[in-house]
């Protein structure tokens, strides 16, 4: 989401006579787009502007700007911390990106803009037709944000705030744009993409409804989306997997733990069956379909049984990949008010024990796809020594891929021999 926020700035940016450069050394401008949703994220934003100081002394008129969830959350307190900082933005003002630029140049005071849109539908206006730079094969399309959760881990619904949905409209439209300008796989975007359309919107439509309606696009050749939640992942979905060939048989299905009574305390309001139920049905639906999911080890209170309940989820469902993390108290959060009970040394340990059965989860997928043909959209060019081209199969694994430089560009799809695989990416010769 932070990807999407910060290419939206750019756009906005760049009508008004902004160009992107590779060194810090030469810019007018530099914006951090923070990301609040653990300790370390936060750590890593302040050794980053330790880096970026210094410009400031060499370059006067350099404007430095804090974006994104951290100053969301402290606006006022990244301002004392960080006197040198010409503004702080939050999420909900992305669209204000222009203004506060041009705020700086006319005064000298440091500012903070936290709040929150007041519109009841999300609207992203299309801005013209001249892009800073064309899109990629594959792009994101934010179809709503914000979050009315409320797991008792996560800050989120307090930096971007409640549930707000596009209209289905404007959603073609910006694809429609997008295909012209080379996207071929579309990945739609929010906290929570299963509960688009709840409510506000003036065509107010289901998650699946809007699947159907985007697949009809015409150049649309993939249809990705990202992040569901387990209690508004919706039968119907499933049977848009079946019946959607540009949907691609992957999901992205957070989890968080194995265990009923972690679950409740999380507020993650399924149980493990209540999930488990909806993987085998899809499973029977779109048997290749690869799973992937979000897990959190030591969460307040977790004992080594409830870590191993975990263990034994994973090894069931099978996931391909997964975003493995040890929990780190959010300030304002009800799980800051818990204790936080499992020591570090323990939480670390049990990350190291998810990451090595995940390996061995990934390994043992990669080796069946040895010898078989995947179908890659090619991103771009591989970094990799012998190999031409990168790019993904439908379920979401890295592909390097060789082949005639001059026959592929980016943007087609091609079928590639799979030889090998190390990690969660596969190799081989385009047929
Ligand atoms: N909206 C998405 C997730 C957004 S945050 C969803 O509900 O699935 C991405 C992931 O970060 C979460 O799924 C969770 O696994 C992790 N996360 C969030 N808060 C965390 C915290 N306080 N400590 C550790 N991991 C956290
Ligand atoms: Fe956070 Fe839960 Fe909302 Fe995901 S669903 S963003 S984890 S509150």
């Amino acid at each position: 989401m932070n990807v999407a926020d910060t290419d939206r700035m750019e756009l906005i940016l760049f009508h008004s006579g902004y160009r992107r450069t590779q060194e810090k050394e030469e810019a007018d401008l530099i914006l951090v787009n923070t990301c609040s949703i653990r300790e370390k994220a936060e750590q890593k934003t302040f050794s980053l502007f330790g880096g970026l100081k210094p410009l400031k002394a060499t370059n006067p008129d350099l404007i430095l700007g804090l974006t994104g969830c951290m100053g969301q959350q402290d606006g006022e307190k990244m301002l004392k911390r960080m006197p040198f900082l010409d503004f702080v933005l939050g999420p909900d003002q992305v669209e204000g990106i222009g203004k506060a630029v041009n705020r700086v140049r006319e005064s000298d005071k440091p500012f903070v803009w936290t709040g929150f849109d007041s519109e009841k539908i999300y609207s992203i206006p299309e801005i013209s037709e001249d892009l800073p730079q064309k899109p990629g094969p594959s792009a994101f399309v934010n179809i709503i944000k914000g979050c009315d959760k409320f797991c008792t881990f996560c800050i989120v619904p307090f930096t971007r705030g409640r549930e707000k949905s596009r209209e289905p409209e404007e959603l073609h439209q910006e694809i429609r744009h997008l295909i012209k300008h080379g996207a071929r796989e579309i990945i739609l975007l929010g906290q929570n993409v299963n509960s688009y359309g709840k409510r506000g919107l003036n065509n107010s439509i289901p998650f699946h409804e809007l699947l159907y309606g985007i697949a009809e696009i015409s150049g649309l050749q993939r249809l990705r989306f990202t992040t569901s939640h387990p209690n508004d992942f919706t039968r119907e979905t499933i049977r848009a997997y079946r019946d959607l060939d540009v949907l691609v048989n992957h999901l992205h299905l957070p989890i968080q733990s194995g265990n009923n009574e972690i679950l409740k305390t999380m507020r993650r309001d399924h149980t493990v069956e209540e999930y488990l139920e909806l993987i085998d049905e899809l499973k029977s639906e779109v048997p290749d379909v690869s799973l992937t999911t979000d897990i959190i080890v030591g969460f307040p209170g977790e004992t080594e049984a409830q870590f191993q309940d975990t263990l034994k989820v994973m090894e069931r469902v099978g996931y391909s990949s997964s975003f493995m993390f040890s929990y780190s108290p959010r300030p304002g959060t009800p799980a800051n008010e818990m204790l936080d009970s499992v020591p570090e040394d323990v939480k670390k340990r049990r990350l190291q024990e998810i990451i090595q059965l995940q390996n061995r989860l990934t390994e043992e997928q990669g080796k069946s796809y040895q010898g078989k043909t995947v179908e890659v959209l090619i991103e771009g060019s591989s970094s990799r020594p012998g190999y031409s081209f990168k790019g993904r199969n439908p379920q979401y694994w890295r592909v390097n891929a060789k082949g005639n430089e001059g026959s592929y560009k980016p943007g087609d799809i091609v079928k590639v021999n799979v030889e090998q695989t190390s990690g969660h990416g596969l190799s081989g010769v385009i047929q």
